[in-house]
């Protein structure tokens, strides 16, 4: 499970970061609400946490713009004592639950965990890059008017690298993820599948989509 903290006190970040972190979660903090806006458009997040007043822009306002852009991934809204306006704002645009501050960080922990397990229920079944989407129930590919079938280990290993756009998976990440190996089998198991899934999902399609970097692994992203 993947989490956004917004959160520009420092001390209340890094104490919410290091709690989450503790129960096994991926944490990603910004300060600012106008780069974790930019963030949770581009990334995809199991929830977040998102302070109402910040820099750059308040919490509310990074909220609606998510209400907007249909991204529905779940909201904890913090705020400061007595904003009870805010509460009610934040509820009606789109927020899925609210944490008073102070609050103790047990509460917190398992409120980002409710709301992780509640958007795994409504979360789409399809996964999207260009022309490529992935059905996550029957476990279908399609590319522009071609899909194909992929077997049990290349979906894991294209589910694992479509669910991190642009970000770099490496060699060792993709063994753990897709193969729950903790070793290094030292083989080039991974470059085998890799090549198999680049015949189904980049042959004779362009843009491609599953690119190399040399000597560390593999990213999908659109652009070169
Ligand atoms: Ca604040």
């Amino acid at each position: 499970m993947r989490v956004l903290v917004v959160e520009d006190e420092k001390k209340t970040a890094s104490f919410i970061r290091k709690a989450l972190q503790a129960e096994g979660l991926a944490v990603d903090v910004y300060g600012r609400g106008d780069d974790a806006l930019v963030a949770a458009t581009t990334t995809s997040f199991d929830a977040l946490v998102l302070d109402i007043m910040l820099p750059g822009r308040d919490g509310l306002s990074v909220l609606r713009q998510l209400r907007e852009r249909n991204i529905s991934t779940p909201v904890l809204l913090l705020s400061a004592r007595g904003e009870v306006n805010e509460r009610v704002e934040g509820l009606n645009a789109g927020a899925d639950d609210y944490l008073p501050k102070p609050f103790v960080i047990a509460e917190l922990v398992a409120r980002v965990q409710a709301l992780g397990r509640r958007g795994g229920e409504t979360k789409s079944t399809l996964l999207r890059m260009a022309d490529l989407t992935l059905d996550t129930v029957s476990h279908r590919a399609q590319r522009g008017a071609k899909s194909f079938e992929l077997t049990a280990r290349e979906y894991r290993l294209l589910e694992f690298l479509m669910r991190s756009p642009g970000r770099i998976c490496g060699r060792m990440s993709i063994i753990e993820k897709v193969w729950d190996y903790d070793f290094d089998p030292g083989t080039n198991l991974v470059d085998v599948y890799i090549k198999r899934l680049r015949e189904k999902v980049d042959d004779n399609c362009e843009p491609k989509l599953l690119h190399t970097v040399r000597g560390i692994g593999y990213v999908m992203k659109e652009t070169p």
